[in-house]
């Protein structure tokens, strides 16, 4: 069976559930109710999930001799009851009580090695207050350490050419160039794999995509597209994660709908969703720890690519692509520039440029995964460190060294010193370095 799990989220929202904590440490009044547990099991991991009537503080800690973990709830009583799990390769006996008349007390007895990380989730429409418990097989060295899977995503391709630019730049062969270099890019980092959901010129469905990517277990989905928009001065890069709620603005329903109709353009009509394997508690589970993972994933993409190009909104986007809907992946959809811009059409067909927007890519997911990585991966043992490489940029007609600056945000002076300037001018197809910024 597949992951249900997605280690990132855990780390990221174990961020979330810090703020949660000392706000809520102040207005426990009433005693709150435990109303259940649920877990799923996968592999080496098994995550449980206590309900609430109410939010509710807590606290974990893990104890030797023997090894288990304590989750204590404060001003909490149990109201339903508590299974213990059947051949659990992590858990053994569940043990649990009242204690000082308030609290209540959970004892898992663990097997083996086992981190454990956990975060509070309040309530939704569909679901009650949660804390979360993740509790994973530690690799007991390096060697058992696994790889980051990052999945990329070239949008369109085959008989759906997506948006073409003004001298015929098309978007599905700019994602297939720039997803092969970022492949290329992620990969020279130790403990990272990289998977492209196609390689070649060819039609793939929406839906088949996701699936691609679930089955590589893929910890990261990042699909790439190039925007279009009928006045050529728009430009810059816009990155989107899943909306629970679709999409925010009209512009945006107007993005997603060009986005998702590329499914109708191929084979395939649309589908149901694929999953079968997922309950819908599951998915929305899921899918809700997966939106806020993708939220900060995206935050650390758009921060570091725009030290390669402008990126257009300092927020990650909310937009109901039906790409970024594998309820189990962190999953991104990344805008890299406008192929309707003159300047940006240019960047996107051209090999540098495609390297630039792919290593602004690779820095924001080496970034994320730096404050991020699961500890069972390899990333965790031994975190890369963001490259602070000196970057090439080719003069086209018209560009000047001050606009060169302001659009690296580097000084004139270290534009002109990295380049043994004397004085500021400069020729089309002329190619600079940019130092880093
Ligand atoms: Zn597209």
């Amino acid at each position: 069976m597949r992951s249900y799990i997605i280690n990132f989220m855990k780390y990221r929202s174990s961020f979330f559930i810090i703020l949660w904590v000392s706000i809520l440490s102040q207005n426990i009044l009433t005693a709150g109710e435990l109303i259940g547990v649920r877990h799923s099991v996968e592999d080496n991991q098994i995550r449980l999930v206590f309900d609430f009537n109410e939010s509710t503080e807590y606290n974990v800690f893990s104890l030797e001799s023997p090894n288990r973990i304590v989750i204590d709830f404060f001003d909490t009583q149990l109201a339903g009851e508590i299974n213990n799990l059947q051949n659990n390769p992590l858990i053994g006996d569940i043990r649990y009580s009242s204690r000082n008349q308030r609290d209540f007390r959970v004892v898992l007895n663990t097997r083996g090695l086992v981190e454990w990380s956990s975060f509070e989730l309040n309530e939704t429409s569909i679901q009650p207050n949660r804390v979360v418990l993740d509790i994973f097989s530690s690799p007991t060295t390096i060697n058992d350490a696994r790889n980051i899977i990052v999945a990329i995503d070239p949008g369109h391709g085959g008989n759906d050419p997506g948006a073409t630019g003004p001298t015929g730049v098309r978007e599905k062969n700019v994602t297939l160039a720039v997803a092969r270099i970022l492949k290329e890019e992620l990969e020279l980092y130790d403990g990272i794999t990289a998977v492209l959901t196609r390689t070649s010129d060819r039609y793939v469905d929406l839906w088949d995509r996701n699936i691609i990517a679930r089955e590589a277990d893929a910890d990261i989905f990042v699909s790439l597209h190039a925007d279009a928009f009928r006045d050529p001065r728009v430009s810059g890069a816009t990155i989107y994660s899943l909306s629970a709620r679709g999409a925010g603005s009209e512009a945006d329903r107007l993005l997603v709908n060009r986005e998702n109709q590329s499914t109708i353009l191929g084979d395939t009509d649309l589908r149901e969703f694929p999953f079968p394997d997922l309950t819908d508690e599951l998915i929305s589970f899921y899918q809700e720890i997966s939106i806020a993972s993708a939220k900060v994933l995206g935050e650390h993409v758009i921060d570091q690519l725009a030290t390669y190009t402008r990126v257009r909104k300092s927020d990650v986007q909310n937009a109901a692509f039906i790409v970024l809907r594998s309820p189990d992946v962190t999953s991104i959809l990344i805008e890299m520039g406008y192929i309707t811009n003159p300047r940006e059409e240019s960047m996107l067909s051209n090999p540098q440029g495609q390297r630039d927007i792919a290593r602004g890519i690779r820095n924001g997911i080496l970034s994320y995964l730096i404050e991020n990585a699961p500890p069972d991966s390899l990333i965790a043992w031994n975190p890369p460190k963001l490259p602070s490489e000196p970057r090439r940029h080719t003069i086209s007609w018209g560009e000047t060294l001050s606009g060169i600056a302001l659009r690296y945000q580097v000084s004139i002076n270290r534009l002109r010193q990295a380049n043994n300037l004397s004085n500021d001018n400069i020729y089309e197809g002329q190619i600079i370095t940019i130092p880093p910024g």
